[in-house]
């Protein structure tokens, strides 16, 4: 049997901020196939960056494991989680987080000089992915000159430059208006064909889940399966 990409096991995550205990996570538990595209759904507050940081290694949970690619995220030492989350982890978030002063090109060769991919190397990866996320044309553009849309998919080029298996976005459109927004999934299906990878993206935004080949709902902590909404 193969290895889910994805595999949470009653995940527990409580804030505490001064004598107030949020229970963020209650008993989270789910898998994901390597090469879905999952939306994990959920209201404002309902714990689904939560859940991502948790996927991604950026935080550790009070109880339960999760697992990427069959490693317990949750166990490994600080150095295992490092490599995890540079070699097989992409991140997007809300806010596209590119460097102003460095063109998109630059901005996706980033991750591609950190671990020092060599030269011809680097120059042909970062013209795939332009031209997989339609910004062939855009190489030498600033994020300034580039428009919201643009500036995602360059962060969605940038977080696909090491060749990531697990791919996380958390709220991918909240900055973008609805016709932007409604491009980013054909987006994601193209890059979980052409690249191989799995995706998670946790949003609210109901045009997005329509698309997604699974619907995760996130609710009182725990995650139920749910139907996928028509458009
Ligand atoms: P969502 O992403 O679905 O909006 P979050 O995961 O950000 O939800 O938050 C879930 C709950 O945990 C919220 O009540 C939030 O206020 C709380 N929370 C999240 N992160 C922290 C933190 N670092 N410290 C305190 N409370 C937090
Ligand atoms: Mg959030």
């Amino acid at each position: 049997m193969t290895e889910p990409m994805v595999a949470a096991e009653a995940l527990t995550r409580v804030f505490r901020t001064g004598d107030v205990e949020v229970p963020a996570l209650r008993g989270a538990s789910f898998t994901i196939p390597a090469g879905e595209l999952v939306a994990i759904k959920g209201r404002s507050g309902s714990g689904k960056t939560t859940l991502l940081n948790l996927i991604g290694g950026l935080d550790t949970p009070d109880s339960g494991t999760v697992r990427v690619n069959g490693r317990d995220v949750g166990a490994l030492s600080e150095n295992d989680l490092l490599a995890l989350r540079r070699d097989h982890i992409g991140y997007i978030f809300q806010s596209h987080g590119l460097i102003p002063v460095l063109s998109a090109a630059e901005n996706v060769e980033v991750p591609l000089r950190l671990v020092r991919t060599p030269p011809a190397e680097r120059d042909e990866r970062v013209r795939v992915l332009l031209s997989l996320v339609g910004l062939a044309d855009h190489a030498a553009q600033r994020p300034y000159e580039l428009s919201g849309g643009q500036r995602q998919r360059v962060a969605i080029a940038r977080a696909l430059a090491n060749r990531p298996r697990l791919l996380l976005a958390d709220e991918p459109t909240g900055q973008l208006d609805s016709e932007t927004a409604a491009a980013l999934m054909p987006l994601l299906h193209a890059v979980v064909s052409s690249e191989g990878v799995t995706v998670v993206v946790a949003t609210h935004d109901g045009a997005l889940l329509s698309e997604a080949d699974r619907v995760l709902n996130l609710q009182d902590g725990k995650i139920t399966e749910a139907p996928i909404p028509t458009p």
